[in-house]
């Protein structure tokens, strides 16, 4: 499938570095970028669904590098089919599951744990819902895992690995666990802050420090925070990187940002929601934690929206979050909301408004074009300008 946007006003690219791209048009072939540029230099008569964006924002797709997946497009912890495609409408279109540790009934012994991850993995493989690719099948660490099994897994296909909610005495017993996870090639990540499951005790910086995962996951608390002493520590005498979530504290979430910048270690900030979870399902949770660093927290809108997306890639080792020649073809067209004071998405972010989701295109295929089911309306007039696919992509048959 060929898909061509023309008439940009914006395009964000998801690198902080070098955050914006020149041009006003993109054109995806097979699933990938193939060409960025100018609408006058693309032909127009080539392609099977050519978008017109009427001078909206293009930005990358955003990745959730948190969401709490089971098996289909299912949530037993709030009971709500079609969650995920849900997000979708809400700008995301990766999810990286915190592991499936909401399978109901879910298993605790070195077998389970690892047939859990793996079955996982492979049902989503093929499975997109709403378009979205969910990268799944993180084994959750519990006692009796071995350095040999973590071998195993990764052979597997296995490349998450999550610390948090095994039956260990302290954390400090999951260091040589992460130890071996990582020796496996996977990226690692460990629950920070207040213990989320009653009776266990709280992960905090020495814990950390101790374990030295990949990623400090909702390092500002999930949702209950560590002592503000903690922030520093894990700032200044690690190098992993600090995911905050938008069901986590607020405060803290603006304080780790306010460090990250100062120590000149942006690329460590990730953006996630770690939802489903006991605050909800929140679909427009990534939109409103970029909305909430930018205007609260005085983050640059499109280092904003790095954190969200090009960062969380970096450190998951994904091809998407950027906009740029040979990444997947994953983008959401957004623009400020009809109503609002702001006349486009990156003002309408500094001003603490959400964004409209007026299109996404995630593999290369428009999943609907024109109106988010989640967001208000985008002021600007995104349109299928021609298409070859027998579908509207109006996304209303929900
Ligand atoms: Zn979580």
């Amino acid at each position: 499938m060929k898909t061509a946007i023309v008439n940009l006003g914006t395009i964000v690219t998801g690198d902080w570095r070098d955050a914006y791209a020149s041009g006003d048009a993109i054109i995806m072939e097979q699933g990938k970028i193939s060409w960025i540029g100018a609408s006058a230099a693309a032909t127009i008569s080539d392609y099977d669904v050519l978008i017109d964006a009427a001078g909206a924002t293009a930005i990358p797709g955003l990745i959730d590098s948190h969401v709490h997946i089971t098996f289909g497009d299912y949530t037993p912890r709030q009971k709500t089919v079609g969650f995920l495609e849900s997000y979708v409408h809400g700008g995301v279109t990766s999810a990286i599951s915190a592991s499936e540790v909401h399978v109901p009934g879910r298993p605790a012994d070195p077998e389970g744990v690892k047939a859990l991850a793996v079955a996982a993995q492979k049902c989503f493989e093929q499975f997109r819902p709403g378009g979205m690719r969910v990268h799944a099948g993180s084994v959750i660490i519990e006692p009796g895992l071995n350095e040999a099994d973590f071998k195993d897994l990764a052979q597997k296909g296995i490349w998450l690995a999550k610390a948090g909610f095994g039956a260990f005495a302290t954390p400090f017993e999951y260091a040589p666990h992460v130890k071996w996870a990582k020796a496996a090639g996977m990226v690692t990540n460990v629950h920070t802050g207040g213990s989320s499951i009653p009776g266990s005790s709280g992960i905090w910086a020495k814990h950390l420090l101790a374990m030295n995962p990949d990623v400090s996951f909702h390092a500002n608390g999930g949702p209950v925070a560590m002592p503000d002493a903690d922030f520093g520590v894990l700032v200044n005498e690690s190098s992993m990187a600090l995911q905050i979530c938008t069901a986590g504290n607020l405060r803290t979430a603006l304080l780790i940002s306010k460090l990250v910048q100062q120590a000149d270690q942006f690329d460590r900030l990730l953006i996630a929601t770690d939802t489903p979870t006991g605050s909800g399902i929140m679909p427009l949770g990534m939109l409103y934690t970029i909305t909430h660093l930018v205007s609260l927290g005085g983050l640059p809108v499109e280092w904003a929206i790095a954190a969200a997306t090009g960062n969380n890639a970096r450190v998951y080792r994904l091809n998407s979050g950027f906009i740029r020649v040979g990444k997947d073809a994953d983008i959401a067209i957004i623009d400020a909301c009809d109503g609002g004071s702001q006349t486009n998405a990156l003002d309408a972010i500094r001003n603490g408004d959400i964004p409209a989701v007026a299109a996404i295109i995630s593999d290369g295929i428009p999943r609907f074009v024109g109106r988010s089911r989640n967001t208000p309306l985008a002021i600007k007039k995104v349109r299928v300008a021609s298409s070859r696919v027998v579908q509207d992509f109006s996304g209303a048959s929900h």
